[in-house]
């Protein structure tokens, strides 16, 4: 057994009870990134020596995270994968950073993404596009592919990533790897370069359930600096890894999730995930959450009016750059640079943003938006009143081959169909493995499909509860794809 096949609980444990040193895990990943990364491009930088001064001596100093390109951090190069931003070197620490690098892990990369965190696919990035490491040729999806791609190749054991719509879900779940995805608010968003600020959720990636646990512990808590941070920590009871089964446990499957866009072969895989809840013993009963049909409409007006507000901060003259066109007044400036140095996405973002919060179109479009979010949140609300917990795909396909969809955006935007209602409604979330399909196209290679469980808000142990009895029946992570030898 390599480190590779250790999940972050067995390298601590093996740097606990000195079987590891921590220079030693340390060195092994630098060498893999090394040998295997130039495969799948998910490292925007890497950090060979670095250690935080701040940080104590810790179990976990040296165990490398791989971090999304979004979290600013002192001095180390943060680019969002953009060329607005292609020279910043931040002054300061995220609160997410300053918090890992005060008490916990030091040792940090930056992953690569879609530029600003906007669009599928880790295609948009300036600096590279980024592979699944599962497939010959095909996207790891986005717009946290790097941080996917980075654990799922086992760069790193575990990732950081920020979520607005799908950004994570999607593309672990593609990639074969444990998304977890708390409470809006469970965590700052502090320096963290905004998307869509009531929807940018920061969290880690991992091999498995009980890692994630272990980093939410480390990581959630209140921040004084962010209004929205809750005022208070939560901690895991450990006495739910014990528990065998989901006797006594309701879980809903929503049929609006199992309608229109999902491929045969997804449907099948999670009609077989779903099986295997109901071996565990859970209850399953199907019903409905009708205002789903309403959840993309929703969410393609209120995040890109918010996503024109948050990049309005970038004109390139605060970020040290110009365009070089001629200009004769402010606004032509600003409309030069943020026409050479963003790409098309952001643009087409901000038009459609400035338009639905414009003076004459605000109520039709964003008004109504925010309205039509409150009945999603009362849909689940009420949904939950009867059940525990809630369970979908996460995707309506598998991975498809990169460049393949480029020109598509709306069939873009349909695939965020399953994972947008929850964001919208602010709830926890975590995947666990529905095993393998195969692509639609002609390749019919086999590819991960993976079920998404979600839960009322701010109950996120019982979403570790449930995920972990289904990883342990089924064991999963366990799987890698073949070209990854030491
Ligand atoms: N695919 C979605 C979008 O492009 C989600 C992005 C995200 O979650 N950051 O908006």
């Amino acid at each position: 057994m390599s480190f590779k096949d250790l999940s972050l609980e067995q390298l601590i444990d093996d740097i606990k009870s000195k079987k590891i040193t921590k220079e030693e895990v340390f060195q092994y990943f630098l060498k893999r990134i090394e040998k295997y990364d130039y495969k799948i491009k998910s490292f925007n930088y890497v950090n060979e020596n670095w250690v935080n001064s701040n940080t104590k001596d810790t179990i976990f100093q040296w165990v490398p995270i791989g971090v999304k390109d979004i979290f600013c951090e002192n001095w180390i190069p943060t680019t969002s994968a953009s060329n607005m931003l292609k020279d910043f070197i931040p002054p300061y620490d995220s609160t997410v950073i300053a918090n890992l690098t005060k008490e916990w892990i030091s040792s940090i990369w930056k992953v690569n993404m879609d530029e600003f965190a906007m669009w599928s696919t880790s295609e948009s990035s300036a600096i590279n596009t980024t592979y699944n490491p599962w497939g010959n040729n095909r996207i790891p999806w986005g717009s946290s592919g790097g941080s996917a791609a980075s654990v799922a190749a086992w760069l790193v054991p575990a990732a950081l990533w920020t979520d607005t719509g799908w950004s994570i879900r999607q593309p672990a779940s593609m990639c074969n790897v444990v998304w977890f995805k708390p409470s809006y608010g469970r965590n700052s968003r502090y320096w963290v370069m905004s998307m869509a600020s009531s929807l940018d959720c920061p969290w880690t990636l991992t091999k498995t359930v009980k890692d994630s646990a272990l980093l939410y512990d480390v990581m959630n808590g209140y921040d004084e600096k962010e209004s929205t941070s809750l005022t208070w920590k939560d901690l895991i009871d450990p006495s739910i890894w014990d528990k065998k089964d989901l006797k006594w446990y309701k879980i809903w499957v929503p049929k609006e999730y199992f309608e229109e866009w999902l491929d045969e072969w997804v449907k099948l895989r999670i009609e077989e995930a779903i099986n295997k809840l109901k071996e565990l013993w859970a209850e399953i009963k199907e019903v409905s959450l009708p205002m789903t049909k309403y959840a993309i409409a929703t969410y393609y007006i209120i995040m890109p009016a918010e996503v024109s507000t948050n990049l309005s901060r970038y004109d390139w003259i605060r970020f040290w750059h110009n365009s070089t066109e001629a200009y004769s007044s402010t606004d032509e400036l600003f409309m030069n640079n943020r026409w050479e140095w963003f790409w098309d996405e952001a643009k087409r973002r901000i038009v459609l943003g400035s338009y639905v919060l414009s003076a004459w179109f605000y109520d039709a479009y964003f008004k109504k938006a925010t309205q039509i979010r409150t009945l999603i949140i009362d849909d689940f609300n009420k949904a939950f009143e009867e059940v525990d917990a809630i369970v979908s795909p996460v995707s309506p396909n598998v991975a498809w081959k990169s460049w393949e969809k480029v020109n598509d955006p709306v069939k873009m935007y349909l695939s965020d169909a399953y994972t947008i209602p929850a964001s919208l409604a602010w709830l926890p979330g975590i995947s666990v493995p529905a095993w393998f399909a195969e692509s639609e196209d002609s390749e019919k290679e086999l590819l991960p499909v993976w079920l998404q469980i979600l839960t009322p808000r701010l109950k996120e142990e019982k979403l570790f509860e449930i995920a972990n009895v289904y990883e342990q029946a089924t064991k999963f992570w366990e799987k890698n794809p073949d070209w990854f030898e030491d």
